[in-house]
């Protein structure tokens, strides 16, 4: 008969005990794996017969919280507050910076249902700076007692906000030997029919075409690509300058362009002719050159299969760091057309 009151008294003390560790051991931050087993005394405060209702507390049941987030408007927190036979707990969400210490965002939800997922309401306006965060609920009911924390539903969460991406930059002029897309027209150089409008001439004076797939620009050439258009054209074909400018060089490579000419002009397009037949320039370097003028003959000197007019377009000068090559074809379309 002494027996059974002792062990009443023993298991009360072992309820207080974990009452007040569990608590204790959430604040210091302890790993879930110390705590785990005070979690059946715990348990047995929450729901166990023998306590009285004070000593029943708001337990999470759940809180969603983002690890990071971007700066700005507070990410969305969702949470979930259960008390055995309580229809509303007094509810409280702080965001504490943790280099400050200091509170960065309080919402103060009030007396909130139980049993129910709510959505965290940030004051109007709020807005998260770049940093680490702490998220910490708190609740207590209506007879002043706290939120339990347990190893696995502390309320509390950390949040991490980042700086938002960058805008990204408006694409940068970078020259580049990539074939561009045969619609694309460079910013402030002629269009091809504005070249057409100010009287620009085809390049090739006689029955030609534009061949096919290979002939094209951008077409894959080995380690390299096509960096022009091909004319192909009757081995001796007037070659003629399409635009008026200068002779920048005349020169002949072995292995590639052959005899070639290269034309610079005053509104942002260099030219570049190459496969010439041997003998036939009919220009000079640093010579001014009208629209239509006798270049050379087309041949197929250097690397050429067959006679034709290996003809390059650049914007920003040809073969510098700063310039690159254009599509010429939709140059050639526009200029076919006309006189020649
Ligand atoms: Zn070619």
């Amino acid at each position: 008969m002494r027996l059974a009151p002792r062990v009443a008294v023993s298991a009360l003390t072992t309820v207080a005990i974990g009452c007040t560790a569990a608590p204790a051991l959430a604040v210091s931050g302890a790993p879930g794996g110390t705590q785990a087993p005070s979690s059946p005394a715990a348990g047995g405060v929450e729901y166990g017969l023998p306590v009285r209702a004070t000593q029943l507390h708001p337990v999470i049941t759940a809180l969603d919280v983002p690890s990071s987030a971007i700066a700005g408007t507070p990410p969305k927190v969702t949470l979930r507050l259960d008390e055995r036979g309580v229809g509303t707990v007094y509810l409280d969400v702080v965001v504490t910076n943790v280099a400050t210490r200091r509170a960065a965002l309080v919402a103060r939800m009030g007396w909130s249902h139980t049993g129910r997922t709510l959505t965290v309401r940030w004051p109007a306006g709020a807005s998260l700076a770049v940093g680490s965060y702490q998220l910490s609920v708190t609740a207590h009911d209506h007879v002043g007692s706290s939120l339990l924390r347990r190893a696995h539903s502390s309320g509390r969460a950390a949040l991490t906000v980042r700086a938002a991406p960058k805008p990204v930059a408006a694409p940068t002029p970078v020259p580049t030997p990539s074939p561009t897309p045969p619609t694309a027209l460079e910013a402030g150089v002629p269009t091809p029919a504005q070249t057409l409008a100010d009287g620009a001439a085809f390049p090739v004076a006689g029955p030609h075409s534009f061949g096919n797939s290979e002939n094209r620009f951008g077409a894959p050439r080995g380690s390299h690509t096509h960096q022009g258009q091909d004319v192909l054209t009757a081995e001796g074909t007037p070659d003629l300058a399409p635009m008026a400018g200068t002779i920048e060089s005349t020169s002949y490579q072995a292995g590639g362009a052959g005899y070639y000419i290269v034309e610079h002009t005053t509104v942002g397009f260099d030219f570049f002719f190459a496969h010439c037949q041997l003998g036939t320039f009919a220009v000079a370097a640093a010579q001014k050159v009208a629209v239509g003028q006798l270049l050379c003959h087309a041949g197929q000197t250097g690397d050429a299969t067959a006679p034709h007019l290996h003809f390059e377009m650049w914007v920003g000068g040809w073969q510098t760091s700063t310039g690159h090559p254009i599509d010429p074809l939709p140059y050639l379309e526009a200029w076919e057309g006309a006189g020649a």
